[in-house]
C-alpha cells in the first residue's frame, strides 16, 4: 500500500523530546523560545510567536488586527475550512472571492471586486504551499487600507520572488501550521511571524489568557510577581515538548523540500501533457515546497473522480480529494445561504492529491503515475 503522506521524523526528535522531559519544563518555556528564534531566522522574520495550531494563529492574527462584529474579511472559498472559520470566531463575515483556476489561489481581480465599505482585511492562502500573488494582493490591500494576513499553513520553506514566505515582506502577519500533513510537524502546532514588535507583544499576551507576565518569567523572577489581565485572551500555547520536535524538524527542512521537489518533478515528467490530466506549474521566480501534489482530471465530474480514486485504492494507492469549497459546507450554507464560486467548485470536483512523502522511492512514483494514466477519465 502506498500511503498519501508520512511525516519524516526519527532519533533526533526523540532525543530532543527526551531531553525536554528530563529538564522538568514541558509547557511553553525555553524550548518554545528557541523554536521561535530558529523559525524566525529560517524565514527571515523579526519575530515569531508559537501557538497551538494554525487555526489559532489565524484567529489571533485577526484579533490582533482588531477584526470584530460588523467587519468583513475577503478570503478564498477554495481552502481548508480552517482558513475562514476564525473570521466567524471574531463575529465577522467571510466574503469569498473566487480563484484563478491556473493557480488555485485567490484571483486578485475578484478580491478587488469583493471589497466593500465594511471590508477590513484580506486573508491570502498559499494553497498547497504554492505562493499566491503576494505582490498584487499587497498592492490591493495597501491601496484600500486593508490588513493583509497570510495563511501559510502549507507554505513553510516556500518563497515568493526570492523572499521566503514568512519574512513579512508583503504582510504584517504570516500564519504557519505544523500538523502532520504539512511540511514539518510538531504533532499539532502553529506559528505567526511578524515584523512589528507591537503586534508580536500583543500576540504573545493573547495566546496566554491575556496575562501580562508569562509562566517562565514568573518562575524565573527573584521577586514575587503578580500578573494582571488587560485583555481577554486564549489558551493557545504550544508546549516545550512540541517545540523540541519542531527544532529537530527545522534541521530537516531543506532536505525534506529538496526530496519533495524531486518527487514532484518525476510526477510532472510522467503526467505532464497526458490527455485528461492537468498538473500545476511552479510560479515564475518562486520556490514551491510541494506540500501536496495535485492533479486535475479535466474530464471528470465529482462522481467519476471518486471512481478514479476507488480504482487507485484497489491497486494499493491512497489518494484524497482536492481542496474543498468552503461555501458548500452546511455550517456556511446555514449562515450565508447558497453562493456560487464556479472555479472553486469545479476545481474541488476535479482535483485529486497523489501520494508524496520523502521516503517514497522512484518505483513508487512510477507505479502511481502508471495507475493515474491507466484510470484517468478522458475529457
Ligand atoms: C492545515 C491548514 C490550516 C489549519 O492548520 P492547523 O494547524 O491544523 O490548525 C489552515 N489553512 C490551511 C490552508 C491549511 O491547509
Amino acid at each position: 500500500m502506498i500511503p498519501l503522506a508520512k511525516p519524516e521524523m526519527g532519533d533526533d526528535e526523540i532525543a530532543l523530546v527526551a531531553e525536554t522531559i528530563r529538564s522538568g519544563w514541558i509547557t511553553q518555556g525555553p524550548r518554545v523560545a528557541e523554536f521561535e528564534n530558529a523559525f524566525a531566522s529560517r524565514v527571515g522574520a523579526a519575530h515569531a510567536v508559537a501557538v497551538a495550531n494554525c487555526t489559532a494563529a489565524l484567529h489571533l492574527a485577526l484579533v490582533a488586527a482588531g477584526i470584530g462584529p460588523g467587519d468583513e474579511v475577503i478570503v478564498t472559498p477554495h481552502s481548508f475550512i480552517a482558513t475562514s472559520n476564525p473570521i466567524l470566531y471574531c463575529g465577522a463575515r467571510p466574503v469569498f472571492a473566487d480563484i484563478d483556476p491556473a493557480t488555485l489561489n485567490m484571483c486578485p481581480v475578484k478580491a478587488a471586486a469583493a471589497i466593500g465599505p465594511r471590508t477590513r482585511a484580506i486573508i491570502a492562502v498559499h494553497q498547497v504551499g504554492r505562493p499566491a500573488d503576494l505582490k498584487r494582493l499587497a498592492e490591493l490591500a495597501s491601496q484600500k487600507g486593508l490588513m493583509l494576513i497570510e495563511d501559510a499553513a502549507c507554505a513553510t520553506g516556500s518563497s515568493f520572488l526570492g523572499k521566503p514566505i514568512g519574512g513579512n515582506d508583503y504582510s504584517p502577519m504570516v500564519c504557519f501550521s505544523f500538523h502532520p500533513r504539512k511540511i514539518i510537524s510538531t504533532g499539532d502546532g502553529g506559528m505567526i511571524t511578524t515584523g512589528d514588535p507591537d503586534l508580536a507583544r500583543r500576540l504573545r499576551i493573547l495566546r496566554q489568557q491575556g496575562m501580562s507576565v508569562n509562566d517562565l518569567e514568573r518562575h524565573q523572577s527573584k521577586t514575587v510577581v503578580s500578573e494582571d489581565y488587560p485583555v481577554v485572551g486564549y489558551n493557545y500555547r504550544l508546549t516545550d515538548v512540541q517545540a523540541a520536535i519542531g527544532l529537530g524538524q527545522l534541521r530537516r527542512l531543506d532536505g525534506i523540500i529538496s526530496r519533495r521537489r524531486e518527487i514532484a518533478a518525476r510526477y510532472d515528467a510522467a503526467l505532464g501533457g497526458f490527455p485528461g490530466v492537468g498538473i500545476f506549474a511552479e510560479p515564475a521566480d518562486c520556490r514551491w515546497n510541494q506540500q501536496t501534489y495535485l492533479i486535475r482530471l479535466n474530464g471528470a465530474t465529482a462522481g467519476t473522480r471518486d471512481q478514479f480514486m476507488q480504482r487507485l485504492l484497489e491497486e494499493g494507492i491512497a489518494t484524497r480529494r482536492g481542496i474543498m469549497s468552503i461555501h458548500r459546507e452546511a455550517c456556511y450554507l446555514e449562515r450565508f445561504g447558497a453562493q456560487s464560486f464556479p472555479e472553486s467548485e469545479s476545481a474541488s470536483d476535479q482535483c485529486v492529491c497523489l501520494p508524496l512523502y520523502t521516503q517514497m522511492g522512484d518505483a513508487d512514483i512510477d507505479r502511481v503515475s502508471a495507475s493515474v494514466r491507466k484510470h484517468a477519465p478522458l475529457p
